[in-house]
């Protein structure tokens, strides 16, 4: 293991997430929504996750910016990067399946969205958040440099505690008592830590 095979390793796991998504991101522009909470502010969160697990984490792979924040490689955290993003991209795998055509990138609510509390949504309410912070904590691990690593963290750390809340007050507000009971019987992003 090298630095370079490390940085790779971190573009095909990204490449991989990218193909993942494709069906369903072309399948979310053919539901119709029946509300939506997008605004200013998600748009500033997206590009806030964006650039933390995407932008800069690139641009330290190709232009090795910012160098100064270099520190010294240590292989076997590389393969324990590795371990996290496959489980990451599994869970990417499981949440699309188990969400159908009520995932949304944003704040949505589909004409026919379903209350989905089973498969991976019966032991945590947000796995799909759940395999961000994996992909955050892979990119930690397989980047050797303090900014370029952590900015994961940090961008989908933004996203994340913006977002949650709100989401969860949406869900409230369209499914009412049956989102309630199943907050009562779910862990938000950690299973079995309520
Ligand atoms: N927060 C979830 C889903 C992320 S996708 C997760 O981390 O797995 C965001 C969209 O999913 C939101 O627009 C919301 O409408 C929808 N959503 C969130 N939880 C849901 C659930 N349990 N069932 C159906 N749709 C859900």
């Amino acid at each position: 293991m090298t630095p370079t095979i490390s940085k790779l390793i971190w573009l095909a796991f990204g490449v991989g997430w990218f193909v993942l998504r494709m069906q369903p991101r072309r399948r979310a522009r053919q539901t119709p929504v029946r509300y939506s909470g997008r605004g200013v502010r998600e748009y500033v969160l997206l590009a806030a996750s964006l650039a933390g697990l995407g932008i800069i984490p690139f641009v330290y792979i190709v232009a090795h910016f910012p160098r100064f924040a270099d520190y010294p490689f240590i292989p076997v955290l590389s393969y324990l990067g590795i371990a996290v993003d496959v489980a990451c991209l599994w869970l990417f795998h499981r949440t699309h399946r188990d969400l159908g055509q009520n995932w949304s990138v944003s704040l949505d609510v589909r004409d026919r969205h379903t209350l989905v509390t089973t498969g991976v949504y019966a032991l945590m309410r947000h796995p799909m958040y759940a395999g961000f912070w994996l992909m955050a904590v892979a990119q930690v691990l397989l980047l050797p440099n303090w900014i370029a690593g952590a900015a994961g963290l940090v961008g989908f750390g933004i996203l994340y505690f913006g977002r949650v809340g709100r989401e969860e007050e949406m869900m409230i507000a369209a499914f009412g008592d049956e989102y309630r009971s199943y907050m009562r019987r779910t862990a938000r992003v950690v299973p079995w830590f309520h």
